[in-house]
């Protein structure tokens, strides 16, 4: 089977740089005038800033409009505001309300139309197929089934793609579920695929030899090593997938060389750190998006510059070896994942890299989190936590100078901070399940600035 057969919609998704920018700034106008016609919030702030729908043309012109986030959403809600200013259809058309699981405040509410949810699985089947999986597949979804979109709309684009659904819904489902329905892949993060091996193992069974032929990754971003040591475990290969509520659905295919963006479906653009001008094409932004409607269709909720807080950089814009022609992201990352250090800064996936090291994982299981604190006028200090598998008894300053030297290696500007003693790094070892971040509910932040 070639790469091209496994296109959902080839048309679509291998068409020519040319007509794809110009099948999109046609949805751009549309959806602009679509929002401005059918929700109270875009009537009154293109009014408010003095904006014409009609002058919102192409891509450039996005840059003309102010940037929008998860607080402008909030602020045109109950109970800060006496209507849903978002609502972009009437209610009775709506077939689905969501609530995102926002870190701070009243979640933010979102309404999908059956046709939004038709765009949605559209964009997950997409992926999927880019992935290799279709009829035949046996997927389980660990994804949750809650208030967010994701399980479902991966249930919805499955019927697309003829796959049979395992709706777990999380990850820790009873091993039968492995043994009996042999899936042929999982959808989950890779700390509960991680978990999984470790629970398949203990129960004897060899997760090279479960059947499952790939894995999907979404929800958070993380090191490549982590990635591989995945992959390692499981003998089969680790797909990223990109995906939120607001309708980000992007993902990697089996080229893996970044993840491609439905460009028919959403405008995506990268925002330099004031969120003023783009960014060239391979330096990192704040992905803003918008979504894309086919002229004559509608939406429950449309956002325009949408300030997703999460950073990536474009890969390519050039026709994938996969043949589609749609842009490919970094993994993107979160932009609250990244801590200060005097003039360094240092993000998450740094220190999962260290911890990811091959040597270290004959030891560890993976699991990591990370707090810094102030010492004063002595600068900063990061205390990280791992887990051995077979606590106390682990080469403590084996695991503790690989991981320093991953972090020192590839960061100068942290490395000059740690030469000149205004930070330093110290760790602790616990037994597995010993650490702070297994007490809370929902998905662990693992970097905390606690200064
Ligand atoms: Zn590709």
């Amino acid at each position: 089977m070639t790469a091209h057969s496994r296109m959902r919609s080839p048309e679509i998704e291998a068409m020519d740089r040319g007509d794809l920018d110009a099948l999109s700034e046609e949805r751009i106008r549309y959806t602009v005038q679509y929002a401005e016609e059918h929700s109270t919030f875009y009537r009154h702030w293109f009014a408010s800033h003095g904006i014409r729908a009609a002058d919102i043309k192409t891509h450039e012109d996005l840059l003309e409009l102010p940037i929008l986030s998860g607080r402008t959403i909030r602020a045109h809600q109950p109970p800060e505001s006496r209507e849903f200013g978002f609502l972009s259809a009437p209610l009775e058309e709506v077939f689905t309300i969501h609530e995102t699981s926002g870190t701070t405040g009243v979640p933010k509410a979102f309404f999908l139309t059956w046709e939004d949810w038709a765009r949605y699985a559209e964009k997950y089947a997409r992926a999927f197929a880019s992935q290799g999986l279709g009829h035949g597949d046996r997927l389980v979804v660990c994804t949750s089934y809650g208030m967010n979109v994701g399980g479902n709309t991966m249930t919805v684009a499955a019927r697309r793609l003829r796959m049979t659904i395992i709706p777990t819904g999380k990850c820790t489902f009873p091993l039968r579920v492995i043994t009996s329905y042999r899936p042929t892949a999982i959808v989950g993060s890779v700390f509960k695929l991680l978990r999984l091996a470790d629970r398949l193992e203990v129960e004897g069974i060899d997760p090279r030899k479960s059947g499952l032929e790939r894995l999907i990754v979404g929800g958070e971003s993380f090191a490549e090593e982590a990635r591989e040591h995945l992959a390692e475990r499981y003998g089969c290969p680790v797909y990223n997938t990109y995906g939120s509520t607001e309708g980000t659905m992007c993902g990697e295919c089996q080229v893996q060389d970044g993840l491609h963006v439905p460009e028919d479906l959403v405008h995506l653009d990268l925002y330099d750190p004031g969120l003023q001008e783009f960014v060239p094409d391979g330096k990192t932004g704040r992905i803003v998006l918008s979504h894309l409607l086919p002229v004559g269709e509608r939406s429950g909720m449309v956002l325009l510059n949408y300030d997703s807080e999460d950073t990536s950089a474009i890969v390519s814009r050039t026709r994938c070896a996969c043949g589609r022609t749609h842009l490919r992201i970094r993994p993107p990352g979160r932009e609250s994942d990244t801590v200060q250090i005097g003039q360094a800064s240092l993000d998450r996936i740094e220190i999962e890299r260290g911890v990811f090291q091959p040597d270290n994982l004959v030891e560890l299981n993976g699991e990591y989190e990370a707090f810094l604190y102030s010492e004063g006028d002595r600068g900063a200090v990061l205390r990280i936590g791992v887990e051995c598998r077979n606590s106390p008894a682990c080469d403590r300053e084996g695991i503790s100078e690989r991981i320093l030297h991953t972090l020192l290696s590839k960061n100068r500007a942290l490395a000059a901070v740690h030469a000149g003693g205004e930070f330093r790094v110290v760790f602790s070892f616990t037994q597995p399940g010993g650490l702070e971040l297994h007490a809370i509910k929902g998905r662990p932040k693992r970097l905390v600035d606690r200064r």
